[in-house]
């Protein structure tokens, strides 16, 4: 599909999408940086235009649109310079709710979502002494009568402080008791207004960039049983095709990024001029930029394959992984020829291609890591040796 071509599907979209973000300039952006504060007002208007509601069903009050026009949503918002990670997981978590949860669940729970009275934009999965291990995690939900006791510890829980809701994986049979490390898991809907100060705690957590990032603690903490997504001890399985969701669409944020950095620049090549000629007439300059490109415009072939596979309901872990690696290798490679087309000017706070550098340096290690797609393709799809 070519440029032209991937910006005629859903062009309405993304043409309002990019309405939208005009009224966020780089300003805002800068400032809600240097304060680490929460792009309240961006949220709002995403939230208002009924965006992150993209993918919840109509009967629920949600636009019930395909996984690839919620990808083009995030892309327009992070190639107009802006910054999803404030609230995509909106768009996503819910997923598991809707595909698992109760009849009563989803009635209580996605109307509100949609209309923005609620806001889903927590999963607890990463724990600190289990990481990548998803398997290992050690926060424990006990039940006693009608309700569940949980006592542990998330890390990199983002959002936590600006979500009324959270989605929370626990173990809830120990490890030694089941088959598979990924059994004896179950996933909950935990409301953090009623909770917190009242066995949750929440602690923030400062990162190189804006991102709203904190540790939650859980100390006796009582979730209505009726809170329980699915079935317990099948908590895993849920999640994994929320899993391939944010993969796709955070792939679709990188190649938004990679898109920003390109034309960002493609434009500065062209005006900066030293030695009496523009700097984008040097090879050395225009050699890495056409290479992101390259690398970029693959990359979103495969998200637009695995958000194919994922609305189709066909199995797309494998694209949705690959899709995730490719297009943050892609949006790295284009920040690394922006920054260093721009030369020191790359640098100044006033460019947003430093911001922006950090901001999409995240995407090779969450939501997950690099490492560890490789070792799915190698061990799932290849047939290698398990490595652990
Ligand atoms: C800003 C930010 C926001 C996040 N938001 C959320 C969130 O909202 N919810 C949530 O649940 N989590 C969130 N995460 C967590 C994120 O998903 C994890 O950081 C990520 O999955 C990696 O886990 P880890 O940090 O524990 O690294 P580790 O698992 O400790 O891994 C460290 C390094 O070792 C490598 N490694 C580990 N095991 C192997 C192996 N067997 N083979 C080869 N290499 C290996 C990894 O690839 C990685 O490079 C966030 C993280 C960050 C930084």
């Amino acid at each position: 599909m070519s440029d032209a071509e991937q910006d005629r599907s859903h062009g309405d979209i993304r043409d309002s999408v990019r309405k939208l973000c005009l009224e966020f300039p780089g300003e805002y952006w800068r400032k809600a940086d240097r304060e680490n504060a929460y792009p309240t007002e961006f949220v709002q208007a995403l939230t208002e235009a009924g965006y992150l509601a993209a993918l919840i069903p109509e009967e629920y009050g949600g636009s019930g649109l395909p996984l690839a026009a919620a990808a083009a949503i995030l892309e327009e918002i992070q190639r107009a310079g802006c910054n999803g990670a404030a609230c995509h997981a909106q768009m996503y978590i819910m997923g598991a709710l809707l595909r698992h949860g109760s009849d009563a669940q989803k009635a209580k729970y996605l109307p509100s979502i949609a209309s923005g009275e609620l806001r889903l934009q927590a999963f607890g999965v990463t724990e600190p002494t289990s990481g990548s291990d998803t398997g290992s995690l050690k926060t424990f939900a006990v039940r006693d009568g009608d309700h569940y006791v949980v006592n542990g510890q998330k890390v990199w829980t983002s959002r936590a402080m600006h979500s009324d809701l959270l989605l929370l994986l626990a173990r809830t049979t120990p490890k030694d008791q089941v088959a598979k490390r990924t059994d004896g898991l179950s996933v909950f809907i935990v409301d953090m207004r009623a909770a917190l100060g009242d066995g949750l705690t929440i602690r923030p957590i400062r990162t190189m960039m804006n991102h709203s990032t904190t540790e939650i603690f859980f100390d006796n903490l009582r979730v209505p049983a009726e809170n329980l997504v699915g079935e317990e001890g099948r908590g895993f399985r849920y999640i994994l095709s929320g899993m391939n969701a944010e993969r796709v669409l955070v792939a679709a944020e990188c190649i938004g990024d990679a898109k920003w950095f390109i034309e960002k620049a493609t434009a500065y090549a062209k005006g900066r001029v030293v030695f009496g000629r523009p700097i984008g007439q040097n090879q050395g300059i225009q050699f890495p930029i056409a290479k992101a490109y390259a690398q970029m415009r693959a990359a979103e072939l495969m998200v637009a394959e695995a958000a194919r596979r994922f609305t189709a309901g066909l199995d797309c872990g494998t694209e949705a992984n690959m899709a995730k690696m490719l297009a943050a290798e892609a949006s790295w490679a284009a920040g690394e020829a922006c920054i260093q087309t721009h030369g020191g000017f790359g640098f100044a706070e006033e460019y947003d291609v430093e911001r922006k550098f950090r901001e999409a340096r995240l995407y090779q290690v969450a939501p997950i890591s690099t490492n560890l797609i490789l070792s799915y393709l190698a061990e799932h799809v290849l047939g290698l040796p398990r490595s652990y």
